[in-house]
C-alpha cells in the first residue's frame, strides 16, 4: 500500500476488509485497557486542519494515542510563517522535516496536491481528511467499514444493496465520497434526494424522498453545507428531507440509517434510540477504522 491516503479511489474491498477485520481487534484491544503495545512510539504526527472539526480531529487524536504515536496541532495558521508570506510548499517542508505523518484538512483543495509533493520527495506519509467540498476519503472508507460488518449482520449481499443519499450532495464531501466509494465496490444502486439546487452535479437519479425511503436498505443522511455558499438557503425548505415522523413509519424494518455528523435538523435527537439509527456507531467504527489506516501506512 502506498504510504499515503489521498482519495476515495483508493478504497478497495480489500481494504474494506482488512480495515474491518483490524478494527474490530483494535476495539477488543480498547476495551481491554491493556497496553496495546502496537510500537509505534517512535512516530510523530501533525495534524494541520484550517477547517472546523470535531470527530475527525479527536478520532485521529484518539486513534494516535491509541497506537502510541505522539502529535502536535498545527494551530492556528495565522500564528504560522504563512503569515508572514512563507508558501505552502516551504511549510511542509518544514513539517515533513519533523513528522512522520501529516493529517491534513484544508479548505483549499490545491493544498494537498502541494503537500503530497513533499511527502512523496520526505517520503513521509500524508492522510487527506477533508480536502474543501471534493473529498473526504477516510469518512468514506469508515462509512464502508461500518456498513461491511451491518451488511454482515443485515444478511444482506454486496451487489444487491440499495442507498439513497439525502441532502446537500452537491457541497457534501462525505456524501460525495460515499457514493464514489460504494459504487466502485459494486454494493449496490445508489438514488439521490434533495432540493434541486443542491443535487445538480449528481450522476445518479434524483429522486423523491418518499418514494426512496420505504425502498433503501441505507439511508446516508447528510447536514445543509452552507459554509461553501453558492446556493441561498432561501430556495428551498431543507426540513422537507428530514427524518420527521412520517419518514420514519416509512423506511424498511431493517434500514441502516447513517450519517457522517454534525447533525443539523434532519435527524431528530429521538430517533438515535430506534435501532435503524446507526450513525453514533459509525462515528466509533470511525476511530478504530482511522487506527487500523494509519498502522497500515506505516507498515
Ligand atoms: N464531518 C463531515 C465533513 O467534514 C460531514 C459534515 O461536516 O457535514 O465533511
Amino acid at each position: 500500500m502506498s504510504k499515503c491516503f489521498l482519495e476515495t479511489s483508493q478504497i478497495t474491498q480489500e481494504l474494506v476488509d482488512q480495515m474491518n477485520q483490524r478494527s474490530k481487534h483494535f476495539e477488543v484491544l480498547d476495551q481491554s485497557k491493556k497496553d496495546p503495545k502496537l510500537n509505534f512510539g517512535s512516530y510523530r504526527a501533525c495534524l494541520y486542519f484550517d477547517q472546523p472539526s470535531t470527530r475527525t480531529r479527536h478520532s485521529f487524536i484518539a486513534a494516535l494515542q491509541f497506537l502510541g504515536i505522539s502529535y502536535s496541532d498545527f494551530g492556528d495558521t495565522r500564528r504560522s510563517s504563512m503569515e508572514k508570506g512563507e508558501s505552502i510548499q516551504d511549510t511542509f517542508k518544514t513539517l515533513f522535516t519533523y513528522y512522520d505523518i501529516v493529517i491534513l484538512r484544508t479548505s483549499d483543495e490545491s493544498v494537498l496536491d502541494v503537500a503530497h509533493v513533499v511527502a512523496k520527495s520526505h517520503q513521509k506519509t500524508l492522510i487527506n481528511a477533508g480536502q474543501g467540498s471534493k473529498e473526504h476519503p477516510t469518512q468514506a472508507l469508515l462509512d464502508c467499514v461500518t456498513l461491511e460488518r451491518e451488511r454482515e449482520n443485515h444478511k444482506l449481499l454486496r451487489g444487491s444493496m440499495s442507498a439513497i443519499i439525502v441532502g446537500d450532495y452537491d457541497r457534501g464531501r462525505a456524501a460525495k465520497s460515499f457514493a464514489m466509494a460504494y459504487k466502485n465496490l459494486g454494493w449496490g444502486s445508489i438514488q439521490v434526494v434533495g432540493p434541486a439546487p443542491l443535487t445538480k452535479t449528481s450522476e445518479y437519479p434524483v429522486v423523491p424522498l418518499s418514494k426512496a425511503l420505504g425502498e433503501a436498505d441505507i439511508i446516508y443522511m447528510t447536514r445543509l453545507q452552507s459554509e461553501y455558499g453558492g446556493v441561498s438557503d432561501a430556495e428551498f425548505d431543507y426540513q422537507d428531507y428530514a427524518l420527521g415522523p412520517k419518514e420514519v413509519s416509512l423506511l424498511k424494518p431493517k434500514a441502516i440509517v447513517l450519517h457522517p455528523l454534525p447533525r443539523g435538523k434532519e435527524i431528530p435527537e429521538p430517533f438515535d434510540t430506534d435501532s435503524r439509527a446507526y450513525y453514533w456507531k459509525q462515528e466509533k467504527v470511525g476511530f478504530y477504522t482511522r487506527a487500523a489506516l494509519i498502522e497500515a501506512l506505516l507498515l
